[in-house]
């Protein structure tokens, strides 16, 4: 709880209202700001126009930039660039933030592109209320209060982790290039984008102080460290040997740690790149509108988590970890400051109970309490990933490595990429299965040299990834059936061939996921096969026309480029026969059966790339006798001959019974029809 501040005075006088249009006061806000009307009647969460107090603004499109109604200047600042029918609906306090202990009172919510909240000025009750930003000057004793109340009260869970030995950080006194010292409260990190900035000098200086030509978002960051009582400031510009290529490696494979150890991360989420320094620093903020309804002063809150969204700063790779990993941070938006630890949020506009804004969830920037805490989020965090942009390609493996490092500890591993859960007798299909990841335009994605085909990691444009998780899959079959998976250690030829299992064993131990080959061999039911089109392959399956889906999708070829142009003739690229491998099945409400379309490399004949994916969706027989239920352990005494379980999603045992006839069908078709092959995919 924070002292009582100036913003809950003494009983305020009531204030004269905002002048509003016509159209404005018709909606009787002022009414419902002075609580005139029923409370029952506010205590849903209002997004529906039915319901009462949420209004469509359908005169939107006629309001202009320079108009004297103050609720239309808020409504056009909020959606002018959207184009998005806005509404407007009044919230209680207590349920918006689902909290009984505060004071109640009334809040607007403006929904556009974008949600915009008008939260009460001058309460005198303890509860929510809004605080006047200085859109010159950041109060530089509220941040310290935030960073140094969870240095104090939060503990271990937002202790950074060890620090790397050595770690080179700017005195922010001196300016001077030092060692961390060992009795410092720990460093700041800053997490920006450099740009194109080359007004000023990046060479190495160990002994003498920074220039006054450093960046202004260096400048500011190095006020704010101090500000908030740690002066040590960790950049990697200043703070990285770059003529050193041992030390750059070593801290480019570490830069989880860097950020990870760290007491606090500064985020520059405002402006292009290092000369724009940080709003309220060392530039103006946006001034913060309010209106005044119902003689009661209503502040405008910025979205900080719509700001952060779009900014600069979040379509770079790199700072995607560094926000994530960091314990504390502190971002600057170009409307206010906002701080989240592990435990509590802060926002400048808004003076409320931390523990209150822990059920806020809509305006936090960052997951709550961090990351690697469920496994299957890793499939999450690789989607956000992969929307971003980097520089170099090359790094677009190193600047998620962080990213893994958490899931671990969840039996989270990855291969080159592609993640998988090590869950001991499920290891190598839960692996198969993820190979079968996708993207939302496949023909769009770009091939990236340098990472293997069977990974995203080696196609540019993988933006909306997602991986078959495996947990929910079911693979039928006898185990030789099954697809098998084995890795490579070393590049070179010859190398050792070892089961995934051993790999898991390998990095568990330490080892690098980069002393293994690109190359993986698969080994498990395959055929040959032509695509014929985003929904036809030539290839025999046990399902016919209606019964499934079958979608095709192919890395890097357009979908009108499939073929089917002229009656046989094929667009050549596709028109080569292929070979297809299953790779396992999902349950969900449907069965999702998936397959890789892989081809021989032109360069090596016993090497095949993976073109694409073939999934084909089958709705549950239900019209088929249940006869018993799947199980995966064969020695219950209580099933007979072919009794499968499986789990249900999210991995809790939730048996389902599986119609008997029908796998057993299906297994009968493939093991007829196709054979078990290797593949060796690179
Ligand atoms: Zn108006
Ligand atoms: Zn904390």
């Amino acid at each position: 709880m924070q002292a009582a501040s100036d913003s809950r005075g003494p009983n305020p006088e009531p204030l004269a209202d905002s002048p509003l249009c016509d159209r404005c006061r018709a909606l009787r806000l002022d009414d419902i700001a002075r609580l005139q009307l029923a409370k029952e009647n506010l205590s849903d969460t209002i997004w529906d126009q039915d319901r009462p107090h949420t209004y469509a603004v359908n005169w939107w499109k006629e309001i202009q930039p320079g108009t004297t109604c103050q609720l239309c200047r808020i409504i056009f600042a909020a959606n002018s660039e959207w184009g998005v029918m806005p509404k407007i609906g009044a919230h209680s306090a207590q349920t918006l933030f689902r909290s009984q202990d505060i004071a109640d009172s009334i809040l607007f919510e403006l929904y556009a592109h974008t949600t915009t909240m008008l939260v009460p000025h001058g309460e005198q009750l303890p509860g929510i209320t809004g605080r006047k930003i200085d859109h010159c000057q950041i109060d530089y004793g509220l941040l310290r209060q935030w960073v140094q109340d969870c240095i104090q009260n939060h503990g271990v869970s937002c202790a950074g982790a060890d620090l790397l030995p050595g770690l080179k950080v700017i005195d922010c006194n001196t300016r001077k290039i030092i060692v961390l010292p060992p009795d410092s409260p720990g460093y700041v990190a800053l997490s920006y984008r450099w740009g194109t900035v080359t007004n000023t000098d990046t060479t190495w200086r160990p002994d003498d102080a920074l220039d006054n030509d450093i960046p202004q978002t260096v400048k500011d960051a190095i006020v704010v460290a101090t500000k908030v009582g740690i002066p040590y400031l960790w950049v990697d510009k200043y703070c990285i040997d770059q003529a050193n290529a041992v030390e750059k490696h070593n801290v480019i494979r570490n830069m989880d740690s860097i950020y990870s150890g760290a007491a606090l991360t500064i985020v520059a989420a405002a402006g292009d790149d290092s000369n724009f320094g940080l709003p309220g620093v060392s530039r103006l903020r946006y001034a913060q509108e309010s209106i005044i309804l119902g003689g009661r002063r209503f502040l405008v809150f910025p979205d900080s988590t719509e700001e952060v969204r779009r900014s600069i700063w979040a379509t770079r790779a790199w700072t995607y970890q560094e926000g994530l990993l960091s314990k504390r941070r502190l971002v600057f938006t170009a409307s206010q400051a906002y701080f989240q630890c592990m435990k509590s949020y802060h926002w400048e506009a808004l003076d409320a109970p931390s523990e209150t804004t822990r059920d806020f969830g809509f305006y936090r920037v960052f997951p709550e309490d961090g990351i690697g805490r469920e496994p299957r989020d890793i499939v999450r965090r690789l989607n956000e990933y992969a929307a971003r942009q980097l520089s170099f390609e090359s790094d677009t493996l190193n600047a998620i490595l962080g990213i893994f490092q958490p899931y671990q500890a969840r039996k989270v591993y990855h291969l080159w990429g592609v993640p998988f859960l090590a869950e001991s007798d499920r290891l190598e299909r839960n692996f198969a299965l993820a190979l079968g990841w996708s993207t939302r335009v496949p023909g769009n994605a770009k091939r990236q040299t340098g990472f293997p085909t069977w990974s995203w990691v080696g196609w540019a444009n993988s933006d909306n990834l997602t991986v078959p998780w495996g947990p929910d899959s079911l693979v039928f079959g006898p185990p030789e059936r099954l697809p098998s998976i084995h890795v490579f250690e070393g590049s070179a030829v010859g190398s050792r061939r070892i089961p995934l299992s051993e790999y898991v064993l390998r990095v568990e131990g330490g080892a690098d996921f980069a002393l293994f080959s690109q190359s993986i061999l698969a080994t498990g039911m395959a055929s040959r096969c032509q695509v014929l089109s985003p929904w036809k392959v030539s290839v025999e399956l046990p399902w016919k026309r209606g019964e499934a889906a079958f979608v095709v999708r192919m890395m890097g070829i357009p979908e009108d480029r499939y073929g089917e142009q002229d009656g046989d003739k094929y667009v050549e690229v596709l028109s080569r026969t292929q070979c297809i491998l299953y790779i396992g099945c999902q349950s969900g409400s449907n069965l999702v059966f998936s397959f890789l379309i892989l081809s021989q490399t032109v360069a090596r004949r016993d090497r095949y790339t993976r073109d694409g994916t073939l999934t084909v969706t089958v709705p549950w027989p239900h019209n088929i006798d249940w006869l018993g239920s799947w199980t995966e352990n064969p020695s219950n005494e209580q099933s007979s001959a072919q009794d499968v379980r499986f789990r249900g999603r999210k991995g809790q045992a939730s048996p389902q019974r599986m119609p008997i006839d029908y796998i057993a069908q299906i297994i009968k078709f493939f093991e007829e029809k196709w054979e078990v092959e290797e593949f060796m995919l690179s």
